[in-house]
This record gives structure tokens, sequence and C-alpha cells, in this order.
């Protein structure tokens, strides 16, 4: 699943090829996305100039002078620019027909993924509105943590991985940037010290800037926007790790129910 540093991955591949093109239309193949692609995407768009490419959460919002359009990639979804002239494949569901011979294709088999036009100031949107701190922005620290924690007793996982407190922190950075920061998966936030949310803050920030730059290198000699994330996977300290030795003491990696999904931790480093 496309999580925050691949979507950011795919924003920062597209800025530098998208950004003051003008749209030409649309084509949609398939209108059955997690919500329906409107009707009329193809006429709000023609004529439009991309203006900006911004990510809110795991939304990519291009802004145009009339509106954004707005594109989750879902589960599956992959959005690529590519000449005009490829045929699409069997689930490239959209096409965005750019000036110059371009298109932004999104490729996406389970089709959880979004195509919107928003007319509206994108932060008005409902999808928007409720989301909650994002961990690659300045205001992002350890007493923007603690304030947010305050009057809650949740497990600080849960906390971290709820998208309407944190954005776009799914299980694997949650579990890395525990690690990291030595706190035990399942405390509760009501007792998380000062000097311990300014150690998970920077470790949040550590492990998504580390999960970009692997992702940035292989977006590096294609101007296409494609995120590995097998390539950060493959670095994990505790994440799929199991019974292997913790990198920092050598205590077994053990690996708990936390609700809906595995927890990996060190028992020892993490408290
Ligand atoms: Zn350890």
């Amino acid at each position: 699943m496309p999580e925050l540093p691949e979507v950011e991955t795919t924003r920062r591949g597209l800025v530098p090829h998208v950004v003051g093109r003008r749209i030409q239309g649309a084509v949609v193949r398939n209108r059955n996305l997690r919500w329906p692609v409107p009707r009329d995407l193809g006429k709000r768009l023609r004529g439009e100039q991309v203006l900006a490419i911004r990510r809110r959460g795991k939304y990519l919002l291009f802004d145009c002078p009339h509106g954004h359009l707005l594109v989750h990639l879902g589960m599956s979804g992959k959005l690529s620019l590519m000449r005009s002239d490829v045929p699409p494949l069997v689930h490239d569901h959209v096409d965005v027909q750019l000036e110059g011979e371009k298109l932004l294709r999104l490729n996406d088999p389970r089709r959880f993924g979004a195509v919107l036009w928003l007319p509206e100031p994108a932060e008005n949107h409902a999808l928007l509105a409720g989301l909650g701190l994002e961990p690659l922005e300045p205001g992002f620290d350890g007493a923007a943590l603690q304030r947010l924690a305050k009057g809650r007793r949740i497990a600080v996982k849960h906390f971290l991985m709820n998208g309407r407190l944190v954005t776009g922190v799914g299980n694997i950075y949650a579990s890395e940037a525990l690690f990291r920061a030595g706190i035990h998966p399942a405390r509760s936030v009501a007792r998380i010290s000062r000097a311990r949310w300014d150690r998970l803050a920077k470790a949040v920030r550590e492990t998504l800037e580390r999960a970009l730059a692997a992702g940035g290198t292989t977006l590096r000699n294609y101007a296409s926007a494609e995120g590995r994330p097998g390539d950060f996977q493959a670095r994990c300290a505790v994440y799929g790790r199991e019974g292997e030795p913790s990198v920092r003491c050598g205590t077994a990696i053990r690996a708990e129910r936390q609700g809906q999904r595995s927890t990996f931790y060190c028992p020892r480093c993490q408290r």
C-alpha cells in the first residue's frame, strides 16, 4: 500500500515535469474508484494550469486557478507521467492529458484510489478538513505531540497511526519510529515524558525521511513517479523481524497483535 513516503516521492518526482503545464483534458476508462470519478472531469480540467502540487496526508493536490485535482493512490494505485502515445494497460483507469504530448496516468488494480475535482478551497473539503499533524512539516515536535495527547489514554502506537491525530504514519513507520525512540508500542500516551515526546517526534521524522531517500533513489533516472517501499522494508530494524536480534542489544525481536495489526518491538530497548 502506498504510504506517506511513496506519495511524497511521487509528488517530488512530478513537480519539475508537471507544474506550470496546462491540462488539455482527461480520459476516464473506469469511473468506479473508491468514489466515482466525476463525469465532467475532462471538461473541468480543460484549459486549467497546474500551479503547484501539494500533499496533505496521503492525498495529492494539483492546485489550478479554478480548483484542485485530488488524487489518492488507495491500496494499489500508481500515478505516472508518460508520453501520450503509450497504450493503456488493463488497470489504467484515468489519464490527465497535459500539453507537450504528456499524460498523467493512474493505474490502480484494486480501485481503492480516488480522482476528484474540488472547486472550493481544498482545506474545507470533508476528506481533508479532519487530517492530523503533518510529520514532515516544521511544527511537528515533542510539544505538539504532547499537546495532542493531553487527556488521552490510548497506546502510543495507536496514537501515531490515527490519521486524525497524525497523518500518514502506517504500521511499518510507527513500529520503526518507536524502536528508534526506545518507547514500548503499548505504552499509554498519558505516561510519556516531554523528553520522550521530543525523541519520538524526531524518530518519526527521521524514519519517514529515510524511507523518502530510499524511494528517491529509484526515481533519479526516470521521469515518472514510482516509489519502491520494498527498498525501505529491507532496511527495517524491527518490522517483519520477529526472532531476529535487536540491532542495539541483541535481544530477540518480538511480534504481538495490537488491535488489528502486528507490532514488532525489542522488549529490552523499548520501555
Ligand atoms: Zn534491543
